[in-house]
């Protein structure tokens, strides 16, 4: 029988180390918000797949969708010859983005697929080279998408030369001293010093940063960034990536602010565990890029439409939205009692929107020097406990929340009994 260090003895010899493994787990079955391994432990699940299934795993409509399409077929390319869950869902996203006017939606397969033509889409629209993005922005690992990602180690490392014409400003993050004005001050630095507006096609943020370390950006910053927009004539686009679909109490977390984007690059929990992602844009955008410009092979699989149409409905008839924001309430009171007591004092921050949440590790509450360390043997232990947790931040030192939306009260807190033990035992040892 396979067992978890068999396969990772195998794993080592077969798949390049660059690719991170969380935890020497191997999965055998997932169902809601549990997992099991291939020894049959048992585990919460706090980590979906990276927030890609907000619906839980398997949940039982999305896999009877995905099985109906498979028994009529499975890939024929929408390039070839099309078929209607595409045109279905991209009817449905056009509906649901925020904002006035006639949409249009663009399917592909991965997150850093859907950012790579947004930006593609951003400068072909506006016909200007310049793109915008954010310290400890994430966007992805491909070549463009890794430019604009606002992390140098380990994503950018050896990689050069990358895509030009790509300029970063700081994110604001009140617990690590950036305020919106300092943030929007050096974009205008920016704009006198290296790139003028005028040559700038779009400016990309995600509305909670995710890898970076679950920071909301401020509504009154979002709203800021749409006035230098549309004074400007730059296309703002807004990576719900992680953030869409219910995780932080609305449908995408861009309605916190009541900001309308030109844009919008979604995915993950769309499919509920199958792979699609998507570009969602203002009509007069979507429609610039010419005719076989933009696409690919499997974009908007079949298979993955189906799945998607189903966890749209999912969403909405068990009030995924809703919910979320209980389940970020129930986490944040957790937190907080934890937080509020001397034996817990490495809790330097309690953040997030809605079930997006994430406590920070310091050394020192003071200092707030990060605790990367502790966050690596939190990780390790909680899975040694059965519960299945994810670290984020540019220091590594944030354990980040992403339960299923369909998880119960009672798994919830099962999950945090399990995390607040194994946090107890790691800071007595
Ligand atoms: N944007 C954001 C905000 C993300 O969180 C991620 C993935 N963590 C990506 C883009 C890239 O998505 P993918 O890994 O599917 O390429």
């Amino acid at each position: 029988m396979d067992t978890n260090s068999s396969l990772q003895a195998r794993r080592e010899q077969a798949v390049p180390r660059g690719l991170f493994t969380n935890l020497p787990i191997y999965a055998s079955k997932a169902e809601g918000a549990e997992l099991w391994d291939v020894e049959g432990k048992r585990y919460i699940d706090f980590a979906s797949g990276i927030a890609a299934v907000a619906t839980g795993h398997r949940h039982p409509k999305v896999v009877a969708a995905a099985r109906d399409q498979l028994d009529n077929f499975a890939h024929v390319c929408v390039q070839v010859t099309p078929y209607e869950p595409y045109v279905t869902l991209a009817e449905k996203l056009n509906a649901l983005m925020p904002g006035p006017g006639a949409k249009r939606t663009l399917f592909l397969t991965t997150g850093a697929e859907a950012v790579e033509n947004a930006v593609k889409i951003a400068r072909i629209a506006t016909g200007r080279p310049g793109v915008i993005a954010f310290t400890g922005a994430f966007h992805g690992r491909t070549l463009l998408t890794v430019a604009l990602t606002g992390k140098v180690a380990p994503y950018k490392l050896g990689v050069a030369p990358l895509p030009g014409e790509i300029y970063h400003v700081p994110f604001p993050d009140a617990y690590h001293d950036v305020s919106i004005a300092q943030s929007l001050k050096a974009l205008d630095t920016l704009f006198r010093a290296d790139i003028d507006p005028n040559r700038v096609a779009a400016i990309i943020i995600e509305p909670v940063q995710g890898e970076g370390g679950f920071i909301p950006a401020p509504a009154e910053f979002l709203q800021a960034l749409r006035k230098v927009c549309d004074q400007h004539g730059i296309l703002l686009i807004v990576d719900e990536i992680q953030t869409g679909f219910g995780r932080t109490g609305k449908l995408f977390a861009i309605e916190h602010s009541g900001v309308a984007p030109d844009m919008m690059t979604v995915a993950k929990s769309l499919g509920g565990g199958f792979p699609i992602s998507g570009v969602i844009g203002r009509a007069e955008v979507m429609d610039t890029p010419n005719v076989g410009a933009i696409g690919g092979t499997y974009g908007g699989n079949p298979l993955s439409c189906a799945a998607s149409l189903a966890v749209l409905e999912v969403i909405e008839e068990e009030h995924l939205v809703e919910r979320a924001g209980a389940i970020g309430g129930l986490i944040t009171q957790r937190l907080e009692s934890m937080a509020g007591r001397n034996q817990f004092s490495c809790i330097g921050d309690i953040r997030g929107l809605g079930a997006m949440m994430a406590m920070e590790l310091v050394k020192d509450k003071f200092t707030r020097e990060p605790a990367p360390e502790l966050t690596k043997a939190l990780v390790a232990k909680a899975a040694e406990n059965g519960l299945l947790i994810l670290s984020c931040g540019v220091s590594g030192n944030v354990i980040r929340f992403l339960p299923p939306l369909t998880a119960s009260d009672a798994l919830l807190t099962e999950g945090l009994d399990i995390l607040e033990a194994s946090l107890a035992d790691l800071v007595a040892a």
